[in-house]
């Protein structure tokens, strides 16, 4: 048997440029992305790495993976990540099922099957349901720039770099309208709402975004997690999204019939464990999950092999923003609006100890 030696979350946070205001999305100016990378050890030597979401919150992620993960486990048998993943559910309960306690249990979900697939010498693709694609579309997942000239001229950009899909996260009806001028009338055109608006103003902009034929509308409203809300809004003939905020396949089985997409996200929603549950409902209900995939850590590489076994996975999230550096070179990217899904052992991400030096918060 192979035991967990250690557990040690380690906090980044990496610069980027996008040419937005970085105001908007979160709850203060967004210049940098933070991280919280899961590394964990087994006693015979085998090293995974995984992703907590740390968006504004990655020193209390972090601590939630010393204080309250890493103890649960540590001398835990590790060849099974989905059993360690319902024990740790059960017995962090009573600290709040959702929020940082499932973000520090997808990250050491994610170290667990990296070592899965480690010891197996596959990919974990091969070992969720096979390796069944060898590449994933990709959407550019524009920034807010809340400036119709700017989101024109990026919506037009990502057109020209060959996406056929772009997302934009504007929230008024000049901004929307100037993204579908940039991006043109052959790239399906999404907004995310990041749950802005009413739902008398979501239902009074509808028929505009029905008029520049909006492929899907993410989070309209808020709370996000008020699916009866979301499920009439479908009433209109837009596709609806949400799921980026649920946590657990618990959560998506109600979720999951109010909206047309559903977008888990591998580092909050339980990790590969719970994403590859909610497959499972979505493949029952015949849908398709939007994955949520604004990452460039662990969680980048993790929901690519999940893209590559599970069919039901649609597009893959890629954030249209250039960091300072990124946790490993070799990871793919975009070309022509596809990704290659790497087929290494493990999730395939190995971080650059010189990145983590160089980036690493005290
Ligand atoms: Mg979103």
């Amino acid at each position: 048997m192979s035991r967990i030696k250690s557990v040690e979350p380690i906090v980044l946070k990496i610069p980027f440029s996008d040419g937005s205001a970085g105001t908007g999305i979160m709850p203060i100016k967004w210049t940098s992305l933070d991280y919280v990378l899961v590394r964990v050890e087994t006693d015979d030597g085998l090293v995974g790495w995984g992703d907590a979401f740390a968006y504004f919150c990655a020193g209390a992620v972090a601590a939630a993976v010393r204080d309250m993960v890493a103890p649960v486990v540590v001398g835990q048998d590790a060849s099974d990540p989905a059993a360690i993943n319902d024990m740790l559910q059960r017995r962090l309960h009573l600290h709040g099922r959702y929020g940082l306690t499932i973000f520090a249990i997808s990250g050491l979900d994610i170290a667990l099957w990296d070592i899965a697939g480690k010891r197996a010498g596959v990919s974990v693709a091969r070992l969720i349901g096979g390796r069944n694609r060898e590449t994933v579309p990709a959407y550019a997942s524009l920034m807010r720039y809340g400036d119709a000239g700017l989101v024109e001229r990026f919506s037009a950009k990502a057109a020209s770099e060959g996406f056929t899909d772009v997302k934009l996260h504007e929230i008024t009806r000049e901004t929307i309208g100037a993204g579908r001028k940039g991006a043109g009338a052959k790239v399906r055109l999404t907004t995310d709402i990041n749950c802005n608006w009413s739902v008398a103003e979501t239902e009074a902009i509808m028929p505009f975004l029905k008029e520049i034929d909006l492929f899907w509308l993410e989070e309209p409203i808020f709370p996000p997690e008020d699916w009866a809300a979301l499920k009439a809004l479908g009433r209109f003939g837009i596709a609806i999204s949400a799921g980026e905020n649920a946590c657990t396949a618990m959560e998506f089985s109600r979720l999951i019939d109010a909206v047309t997409y559903s977008q888990p996200s591998v580092t909050k929603v339980g990790g590969i464990t719970e994403f590859a549950k909610v497959c499972d409902l979505a493949a029952a209900a015949g849908k398709t999950v939007m994955p949520h995939s604004p990452y460039f850590g662990p969680g980048y590489w993790a929901t690519l092999q999940l893209a590559a076994a599970r069919k039901e996975a649609g597009l893959f999230e890629y954030l249209y923003i250039t960091q300072d550096a990124v946790i490993d070179e070799t990871m793919p990217r975009p070309e022509r609006g596809v990704l290659a899904i790497p087929d290494r052992p493990g999730i395939g991400c190995t971080p650059d100890s010189k990145v983590i030096e160089r980036y690493r918060v005290a």
